[in-house]
Parts: C-alpha cells; sequence; structure tokens
C-alpha cells in the first residue's frame, strides 16, 4: 500500500466507521449465527499474490462485519459496556498511524508524560489523595497481577523472584467470592494457589466481606504459620456489584502489615461523581486501585488504570533493568514498561486525553448520572410487574431479575431460555448470572449512545418475550 492509497482507505474507513455508528440501531445487538459459519466462509490457506484492497474490504463487510456482536450498540445491556466514544476512536486512529513503544521514556517522551499527566487528572477526577500516582495498563486483569506479585515479593522480602517459592513460607491471600474470576487468575499465575485465596463470608444488601471473619482468618493463619501477604476488595464485583467496606478493609489491612488491592475495574468511573464515592470510603488506605476508562467512561480498548500509593514496592516487584533498555543521562525520568509485565507498550493516554477534553468531566457525570437513573428506573418498573422479581437491587446503573410465571416449574430453566431468546431476538443484549445459586438475568445500562428510549425499549422487549413464553 503506498501512501496514496494509504491516504483513501483511511478515508474510506472513517466514512465506514461513522456509517456503522449511525446504523447501530437497525442491527441485531447479537448475530443471530451457528457456531463454524464465518471461519468456513474464510479462505483455508493463505494467499500466495496480492489481493486488491477492494476485494479485501467487500470481504470484511459481506463475511466479518454480520457476525460482529455490537458492543457500540445503544441497546447493549449485557456484561458491562467496554464503550469507544467517538473520539477516542479517532486518537486511537493516530495512535495506530504513529504506532510507537511506549516503553521507555526516551522511546517516546510524550506518550510518557502524557500518561503521567492523564493518569493524575484521573487521580483528581477521582477524588483519589495527591500522592498517588499510578500507570495504564491493558486490563484490570494485568493490574491485578501486578498487585498480587507484589504483595507476594513484600511478604518474602523480595526473594521471590529470585528463589522461586519451592521451601517459602506458604502465602495466603483473602477475598470474598463476589470478587471477578481475574483475581483466580492471578493467584494461579503467581504460584500461591489457589488454595491459598481465603474466602472470605459476605453479609448484606451489597454483600460485602465480613471484615470480624477477615481479621480471624488472618489471626488463625499466622498462628498455624502461614504468611498473610495481601487483601483485594471489590467495588461494584461482576455478578451484582458487590462491594466491600473499604475502610473496614483498610483498617484490617493496616493492622496486620497487608497489602490492599482494590478492584473497581467497572464501578470506578462512577466514582466521577462525588455522590457515589461512599462506595468506596476509605479508598486511601488502598495500596492499589485499578478502574478501567474503558468500561464506562468511553475511552476504547485497552485502557486500565492502576493507582498506587508506594510505586517503589511495585517497581521493584516488576522492573529488570538490563543493560540494552537503560536509559542514559535522564534521572528522574519515568520507564513505564518497569511498571507492567509485558516489555511493549501501546500509547493509551491520548484516547484518555482527547475524551476527557472533548467531554469534559461534566458531560461525563451526566451521563453517567443518567444511566445509574434509568437503570434504577427500570428495576422499579419491573418490580412492579406482578410476574417479575427483582433479584438483587440496583448498585449504580446494574441490577439483576427474574422472570416468575405462574406455569414454570423450574424457573431456573425457565429464565435461562428467556435469556437466550431475548438475546436471539437481537433488539436488546443481556446476560445472566448466579445469585445465590440460582439463575438471575443481569442488567446494565452503561452504553455512551443509550437514550431513555433504548431502556423503554428493553422493558417492552423483557415483558414480550417473557410472556410470550410463559
Ligand atoms: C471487567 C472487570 C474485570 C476484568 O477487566 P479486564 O480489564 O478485562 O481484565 C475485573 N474486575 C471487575 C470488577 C470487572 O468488572
Amino acid at each position: 500500500m503506498d501512501n496514496e492509497e494509504f491516504r483513501d482507505w483511511s478515508r474510506r474507513a472513517a466514512d465506514w466507521g461513522a456509517d456503522y455508528r449511525a446504523s447501530l440501531r437497525d442491527r441485531p445487538v447479537r448475530p443471530a449465527i451457528a457456531p463454524g459459519k464465518i471461519f468456513r466462509s474464510i479462505e483455508a490457506s493463505p494467499p500466495e499474490a496480492s489481493e486488491p484492497m477492494d476485494t479485501i474490504f467487500a470481504d470484511f463487510e459481506a463475511k466479518i462485519v454480520p457476525g460482529m456482536t455490537h458492543w457500540q450498540h445503544p441497546r447493549f445491556f449485557a456484561y458491562f459496556p467496554a464503550n469507544a466514544a467517538p473520539v477516542s476512536v479517532v486518537a486511537e486512529y493516530l495512535v495506530s498511524a504513529m504506532a510507537a513503544q511506549c516503553m521507555l521514556w526516551q522511546t517516546s517522551p510524550a506518550a510518557t508524560e502524557l500518561e503521567t499527566r492523564t493518569v493524575d487528572w484521573m487521580r483528581q477526577a477521582l477524588g483519589l489523595p495527591e500522592g498517588f500516582s499510578g500507570v495504564i495498563q491493558d486490563s484490570a486483569s494485568s493490574a491485578t497481577l501486578n498487585a498480587v506479585l507484589t504483595m507476594r515479593e513484600r511478604a518474602l522480602d523480595w526473594q521471590g523472584n529470585k528463589k522461586g517459592l519451592a521451601g517459602q513460607a506458604r502465602l495466603r491471600i483473602y477475598s470474598s467470592d463476589q470478587v471477578h474470576t481475574s483475581i483466580d487468575r492471578a493467584i494461579w499465575v503467581a504460584g500461591i494457589g489457589e488454595d491459598n485465596l481465603v474466602r472470605i463470608p459476605v453479609a448484606g444488601r451489597f454483600r460485602a466481606m465480613d471484615t470480624a471473619a477477615l481479621e480471624a482468618a488472618i489471626v488463625a493463619d499466622r498462628n498455624a504459620g502461614l504468611l498473610p501477604a495481601g487483601i483485594i476488595a471489590c467495588v461494584g464485583g461482576t455478578s451484582t456489584g458487590g462491594t466491600d467496606d473499604i475502610s473496614g478493609v483498610a483498617a484490617v489491612a493496616r493492622r496486620y502489615g497487608l497489602y490492599l488491592h482494590v478492584d473497581a475495574a467497572w464501578a470506578g468511573s462512577a466514582m466521577i461523581c462525588p455522590e457515589y464515592r461512599h462506595f468506596w470510603t476509605g479508598i486511601e488506605g488502598a495500596d492499589s486501585i485499578v478502574f478501567n476508562p474503558h468500561k464506562w467512561l468511553g475511552a476504547q480498548f485497552d485502557c486500565s488504570i492502576q493507582f498506587l500509593r508506594d510505586p517503589e514496592s511495585h517497581v521493584r516487584t516488576l522492573a529488570i533493568k538490563p543493560d540494552y533498555l537503560k536509559t542514559h543521562g535522564h534521572d528522574g525520568v519515568i520507564n513505564y514498561s518497569e511498571w507492567s509485565v509485558p516489555l511493549g507498550r501501546r500509547f493509551r493516554a491520548l484516547k484518555l486525553w482527547f475524551l476527557l477534553r472533548a467531554h469534559g468531566l461534566e458531560n461525563l457525570r451526566a451521563m453517567i448520572r443518567n444511566h445509574v437513573a434509568w437503570s434504577e428506573g427500570l428495576a422499579a418498573r419491573l418490580a412492579g410487574e406482578a410476574d417479575f422479581e427483582i433479584v438483587s437491587q440496583p448498585m449504580l446503573s446494574l441490577f439483576s431479575f427474574r422472570h416468575k410465571p405462574a406455569s414454570s416449574a423450574d424457573d431456573d430453566e425457565h429464565n435461562l431460555r428467556l435469556v437466550n431468546a431475548i438475546n436471539d431476538d437481537g433488539r436488546i443484549y443481556l446476560t445472566q448470572t448466579r445469585v445465590d445459586g440460582r439463575v438471575a438475568i443481569r442488567f446494565q445500562v452503561g452504553q455512551f449512545e443509550a437514550t431513555a428510549e433504548d431502556v423503554d425499549v428493553a422493558f417492552a422487549v423483557i415483558r414480550e418475550i417473557a410472556r410470550g413464553m410463559a
């Protein structure tokens, strides 16, 4: 592709993107296709000769687009959102055109310094105290892995990386059972072992860890000669928005010298609104906090901020500093590759900078407040219907419900069939979860382009399909 063709195709891609976004409401959110159909439509062997871009692009439109689940669809109410505000897409286009590796200050000074600045903008926007610094990771899963590795190294007096875990005291990490599966995987990958992730019982509407039980577990482990290393708390768990009492947990962490990581991957975005910060009162006591601007806030995936109270212990755990990476003559510069597991790094700060400037915090707050209000409104409307019940009350913009037709013998089976029927219909998209062992349907409003009318459509579709099945 020569530069003129690059110009031409970039323009065509931009036109395509704008048309695509404008057409989303007319498309099914999730395609109704059988597994394997797209795979079979792609040539089994790679081409030897070059093909014209027109042909490649026509295949993209014919074979790929109809098989996409449209995450930017305004009636995507499944999982959590992965918003890519148009302005962040434009920034990503520029990043992709420059395609810089941003591992060291000197491999991209602007990327490094903008990252430091935008992370601090977000610190202020979330109301975190000065003194927290941070880094943009690819995902919350990576941030949590880094935090678990830091817990491990701190507890082992920095000997784990060097000597391995054989012969060391058994490390223990504590969390509730409401945390994301990325916590389990971090424990596996860090070599700590699932058996050493101690699940603390939860209580109350927000399924918070019982802090007395947490403390008792730590004391019992210490007395048994095990090595408590850290606590992972959550604000806005994936299933029903489970949220720990951060001040209570932080007090326990402090008392026993444990490292505290808080996973607020989804709910963190809402903390730009001061009225929601009660959900993480005491957050200044955390050592590490992760939140994903690539979820609710609108910064195109991937963009996950990890705030750190003491980056020293984090960098001490992760930095290698081989000779060929040494940057000479720049004392005090930050090399963000020392803050994460991968060496290579994308320029993730640009889209956040564009997003925050183009929308302003005021407009982002208004969007989040609307989502929360619309979600609460829908929960209230469903609660008012005799054949629906709310299983978990709204935590910000997330709640779960169940349909209870008089005729159904097996509620779980009925609700699984219902969620499939809703998704096959295509007008909206939802996912299910299990609450206290029983199937519930999750609902969250978080799409950048969603309107109150889209939520009205959801109400109509849910009732229509549920009642058609009963
Ligand atoms: C989405 C989510 C994660 C995982 O985020 P990734 O960035 O995809 O790794 C972890 N924890 C919570 C609470 C989440 O909502």
